[in-house]
C-alpha cells in the first residue's frame, strides 16, 4: 500500500529536496542572472558524465512541503529555476502554480524525458540520449541546451535541433570535464554553423553553486 508520504510526492504537494540556493544563474539565454535554485532529486536517466549523481536516489532527499520551497524563494528573487536531478518526473502544477501566485517568474531545466508538466515562463530543454524527450516539449521549449562530451554530440544536436519549435535558441555546451577538448571544436561549429550559440558553466568559472 502506498504510504502517506509517497501519496504527497505523487501529488507534488511535497517533494523531494536536494538543495535550494541564491545564485546566479551560469548557463543559457540566462546566464548571469540572479535566480533562486530549487534542486529536486530523483532522476532516472542516468548520463555517465552527470556532475550531480547524488541526486539520482530520491530517496536520500528529504520529502518537503513545496510552500516552504517557495517562502525561501520569494525572500530570494523573482525567478526560480527547477532542477535536479530530474525535475519532470514529479507532477510540476502544484508547485508552479504556487510560484506563479506569490509573482515569480518559473524556469525549468530538463532532459524532457518525461510528461510535461507545471506552468513554465522559461523551459530549457537539455535532450539526453539514453532517453529521449517526449514529443510535447520540443513544441514548446525555449532553449536547446546540448551538452558535448563527444564529437557524436554535434550529430545528436542537429537531431535534437530538427524536433525543436522555429523560436527555440540552440545552444551547444561542453561537459565540464571534456570543456578542454570540446571547446575549440564547439566554436568552430558555432562559426561554421551560427544559428548555433556557444554556451558555457559560467557558474563553475566564478566558483559559485
Ligand atoms: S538527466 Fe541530468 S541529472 Fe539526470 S543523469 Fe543526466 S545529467 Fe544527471
Amino acid at each position: 500500500m502506498k504510504s502517506e508520504v509517497q501519496d504527497l510526492v505523487d501529488r507534488g504537494v511535497v517533494l523531494p529536496l536536494m538543495e535550494e540556493f541564491y545564485t546566479i544563474q551560469g548557463e543559457g539565454f540566462h546566464k548571469g542572472t540572479a535566480a533562486y535554485f530549487i534542486r529536486l532529486g530523483g532522476c532516472d536517466v542516468g548520463c555517465h558524465w552527470c556532475d550531480v549523481k547524488e541526486s539520482w536516489n530520491a530517496k536520500l532527499h528529504p520529502p518537503t512541503l513545496i510552500e516552504n520551497m517557495v517562502e525561501n524563494a520569494c525572500q530570494y528573487s523573482k525567478i526560480a529555476v527547477i532542477t535536479g536531478g530530474e525535475p519532470l518526473m514529479y507532477n510540476m502544477f502544484p508547485l508552479t502554480e504556487m510560484l506563479k501566485d506569490r509573482g515569480l517568474n518559473t524556469h525549468i531545466e530538463t532532459s524532457g524525458a518525461h510528461q510535461l508538466t507545471g506552468i513554465w515562463d522559461w523551459i530549457c530543454l537539455s535532450p539526453k540520449k539514453r532517453k529521449l524527450p517526449t514529443d510535447e516539449v520540443y513544441t514548446v521549449a525555449n532553449e536547446l541546451k546540448v551538452i558535448v562530451f563527444n564529437k557524436d554530440d554535434f550529430r545528436f544536436a542537429e537531431e535534437q535541433a530538427a524536433r525543436v519549435n522555429k523560436d527555440c535558441i540552440l545552444y551547444l555546451q561542453p561537459e565540464w570535464g571534456r570543456r578542454e577538448k570540446m571547446s575549440p571544436l564547439i566554436v568552430d561549429y558555432v562559426m561554421k554553423n551560427p544559428r548555433w550559440k556557444v554556451s558555457l558553466q559560467t557558474h563553475k568559472y566564478l566558483n559559485i553553486p
